[in-house]
């Protein structure tokens, strides 16, 4: 463990600083220049994402996942804020050597803003869904139409008379039907004599299997790092799509894609049930980072 309990010691200790400035504190100062040194690969994959920062999730890129890991195997920290608040730091200074000494940018005048908007696309699915069996409401059998539900037949051998002719006596002679023993039926063939037969709708399942077409609408919610205010007038009056209009109208600003969360509203049978439509703009909102932002920014 590198000098773990020293970072702990500071860090109860920092408190007040963090109030003035929310990154720029000792301990992440400490932190960046341990992960530094056992990466020096991490300035150049920081200035890789930085090129594509507005549409790649940091908390997703080699960068952050780097400092995540160092921070929880290495020192032994499990503690989010910690990692979002040395992640955040060295996204905002991404040309920094030396992070003991050098000036580095805090806090002040970050915005945490969050736009969510539904896609372009409404996937489909053909699903099975199990239901009742609407013939036997679950039962799984069906009355006998064979017997009519009596469970027997008239016997086939004796046609119902509860004898055959006797071949080898007289003319006349009768002897008790062997297939009935006289009793001028037998158990129903089609049912054993239970009088019921397996529902033929469901084959005695009591349920059946049922297709349906699934819609599922997806619902982004992009949350963004930025130096100054993004733009988000009129994006509900958008050109192409709530998000498109949002990059072109923020072209000239930098900002960080920290995350997109991909969530689905999904209707059965028809779109009718979908609360949203595409392309739509579901809600803004931007505020400057504070520290409360940091501790739950995920
Ligand atoms: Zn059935
Ligand atoms: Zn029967
Ligand atoms: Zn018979």
């Amino acid at each position: 463990m590198i000098k773990l309990t020293n970072i702990l010691n500071e860090m109860s200790e920092v408190n007040d600083d963090l109030k003035i400035d929310l990154l720029d504190t000792t301990v992440n100062r400490k932190i960046l220049s341990l992960i530094l040194k056992s990466h020096p690969e991490l300035p150049i994959k920081l200035k890789d994402y930085i090129r594509h920062s507005d549409t790649k999730q940091y908390r997703k890129d080699y960068v952050y996942r780097k400092i995540e890991d160092f921070i929880n195997t290495k020192l032994g920290i499990r503690d989010s804020e910690v990692v979002i608040g040395v992640a955040l730091f060295y996204l905002i200074n991404p040309l920094v050597g030396d992070p003991k000494t050098e000036e580095m940018y805090g806090a002040k005048d970050i915005y945490h803003s969050f736009i969510q908007f539904t896609g372009d696309e409404i996937d489909e699915f053909t699903e099975t869904d199990t239901e009742e069996c609407d013939e036997c409401i679950g039962y799984g059998y069906e009355d006998c139409g064979y017997c009519d539900t009596d469970g027997e037949e008239v016997c086939g051998e004796c046609g119902g008379d509860g004898f055959v002719e006797d071949e080898d006596g007289e003319e006349g002679d009768t002897l008790d039907c062997g297939t009935c023993n006289g009793s001028g039926v037998v158990e129903c063939d089609e049912c054993g004599g239970a009088a019921e037969v397996d529902c033929r709708e469901c084959d005695g399942n009591g349920t059946v299997d049922v297709e349906y077409t699934r819609y599922d609408l997806p619902i982004n919610t992009m949350r963004f790092i930025s130096f100054q205010k993004l733009d988000y007038q009129n994006l509900d009056e958008y050109k192409y799509t709530p998000i498109s209009d949002f990059h072109s109208k923020n072209e000239e600003k930098k900002y960080f894609l920290w995350v997109n969360d991909i969530e689905f509203e999904s209707a059965r049978d028809n779109t009718d049930d979908l609360v949203y439509d595409k392309n739509e703009l579901i809600e803004t909102q931007q505020n400057k980072i504070s520290l409360y932002d940091i501790k739950y920014m995920l």
